[in-house]
Parts: structure tokens; C-alpha cells; sequence
């Protein structure tokens, strides 16, 4: 694993990448605002016919809305340009078990997704044994009785408890939020069980996903990606190269701080380093 500063290297090995993954806050927008360049950037990846899909881990809204999202930043992209925490885990999902009944700690997005694929939410379970999944996302409206429902049908059910992703935060424009791990770890706690599945980053089951859809293999694939202990720990377990972008909520010292335990631990986890450091998504033409 090389640590790259160098722009020409980066161009060197964008000749053999074939496709590129990228992950969305902190990489094309900071909330509502487009990170400078990035639509001109992607623009010029798709030119060199280099296929370009998002991996995002907030579950929280559906593909059709990132879709529009990104069209106000004039870029055009498809609902199957899409891998989202919510998608994953329902495409997952639906391989178990198809027209499931779901009880759902979660919002619209990871709802609309399940629904989509012909499974039911069920809001008020009368009998908990009904319940074949309990799925566990971020949800802004997180309350009490959603997740003493949400046990009930662990322990008293045989419903199977999966998650969409367990970030600890959510960046939000001013700071930091909790994040989906906050209700994930409220259902282990009172439940006594980790999750079948958390599907998320740094899982690397979305990247694997993404390659096995694409049939584009994981030496011709990036990801870029502003978290290090999502993006590139996921790009690495997946053996992707990784990009970590300094646009988002890693700096450099962090990733020289990382370096330095790194050369001194052996316990360390060398795949949280990522292959190639960048300030911002516009040093990838720089000469
Ligand atoms: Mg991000």
C-alpha cells in the first residue's frame, strides 16, 4: 500500500480504472452546496468512459431523490447509478425472503426501497411472530415505542435483525448529529444481539455488490471517499484502490497521525489508510 501526494502517479493509475466509485457528502455536496469542480470532474470521468456510481450510507432518502439532488447540480445521473445503504439492504433483503413483513426503524428512504422490491412495512405488529425483519437505518424521528416494538419482535418474534449502516455521527452543516449506529446500538443494547448484517461502509458488501452488478473488477476500481473509517476502510476490505478527498471531514494531519500509529502498532488497521491522498476532486487532471 503506497501512500500517494504525487498528481501524475494518480493519473497514471486512473488509466487502468475502469470504474469509479463515489461516495456523496463531503465528496460532490456539503449539504446543499456543490463542492467546487466536482460536476466537472465527473464529467470528465464519464468522457473517458470511466462508469461512475455513488455510495452513500445515509438511508435516509430514496435513489429518485438523490437523482434530483444531482440534477440541481446539473449533473445527470439514473436511479441504478445508485448504491445507497437503503438499496442495499433492501436488494439483500429480498434475497432471503421476498414480500417479507418488515418492521422498520427508518425513514422514507429505506421504507420506499423496501416497498419498491414488494415487501411490507409493518407499522403495529399485532402478533411479533408476523414479523420476519427488523431493519435498522437512521431515523430523525427515533422514539421509544419504535424501538420496544423493534425488541419485542427480536425476543419475542423470530424476526432477524439486520442494519442499513452503524455511523456514529451524521455531518450535518454545522457540525455533527448522531448517526444511524445510535439507534442500531439502542436495539442491541436491549436486545442482547448484534445484527445479522450491517450493510454500510466499512462493510465492503456494497462495494462488492457494486462490482459484481458492474462486472468491473475490484483492481479497476476506485473509490473516493472523505471517511476514513467508512470509505477507505470499505474500499480496502473490498480491494479497491482507495481515495480519500480532503473535502469532507478527514484532514491531512489525520491521515499522517493514522500513518505514524500505523508504523508503530501492529495491531493497527493498515486498510483505514488510504491509497492516495487528494486536497480535492479537481487535482485528479492537474498535471
Ligand atoms: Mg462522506
Amino acid at each position: 500500500m503506497v501512500l500517494i501526494f504525487n498528481m501524475r502517479e494518480l493519473i497514471d493509475n486512473l488509466n487502468d480504472i475502469k470504474l469509479a466509485i463515489f461516495d456523496l457528502d463531503g465528496v460532490i455536496y456539503r449539504g446543499d452546496t456543490l463542492i467546487p469542480q466536482a460536476d466537472r470532474i465527473i464529467k470528465e470521468l464519464k468522457k473517458r468512459s470511466i462508469k461512475v456510481v455513488y455510495n452513500s450510507n445515509n438511508s435516509t432518502a430514496t435513489r429518485k431523490t438523490y437523482v434530483e439532488r444531482l440534477k440541481k447540480f446539473n449533473l445527470d445521473s439514473t436511479i441504478s447509478d445508485f448504491y445507497t445503504s437503503a438499496s442495499i439492504s433492501s436488494a439483500e433483503i429480498t434475497k432471503k425472503k421476498e414480500n417479507a413483513n418488515i418492521f422498520v426503524i427508518g425513514e422514507i428512504g429505506l421504507r420506499e426501497e423496501l416497498q419498491s422490491l414488494g415487501h411490507k412495512i409493518i407499522t403495529e405488529p399485532v402478533n411479533f411472530n408476523e414479523i420476519d425483519f427488523v431493519i435498522v437505518g437512521l431515523d430523525r424521528n427515533f422514539n421509544y415505542n419504535d424501538i420496544a416494538i423493534a425488541q419485542k419482535c427480536v425476543l419475542e418474534g423470530n424476526a432477524k435483525f439486520y442494519a442499513t449502516n452503524a455511523d456514529s455521527t451524521l455531518p450535518v452543516a454545522r457540525g455533527l448529529k448522531p448517526g444511524a449506529g445510535t439507534m442500531v446500538n439502542a436495539l442491541i443494547t436491549c436486545t442482547g444481539k448484534n445484527p445479522v448484517r450491517i450493510f454500510g461502509k466499512p462493510e465492503p458488501f456494497g462495494i462488492e455488490m457494486i462490482l459484481n452488478e458492474t462486472q468491473i473488477s475490484a483492481e479497476n476500481t476506485c473509490i473516493f471517499g472523505d471517511r476514513l473509517n467508512t470509505d477507505i476502510l470499505a474500499g480496502n476490505r473490498a480491494g479497491i484502490i482507495t481515495v480519500a478527498v480532503l473535502t469532507g471531514v478527514t484532514t491531512l494531519e489525520m491521515i499522517k497521525d493514522l500513518k505514524d500509529k500505523a508504523n508503530i502498532s501492529e495491531d493497527f488497521d493498515k486498510n483505514l489508510i488510504p491509497d492516495i491522498v487528494i486536497n480535492n476532486l479537481d487535482e485528479i487532471f492537474k498535471n
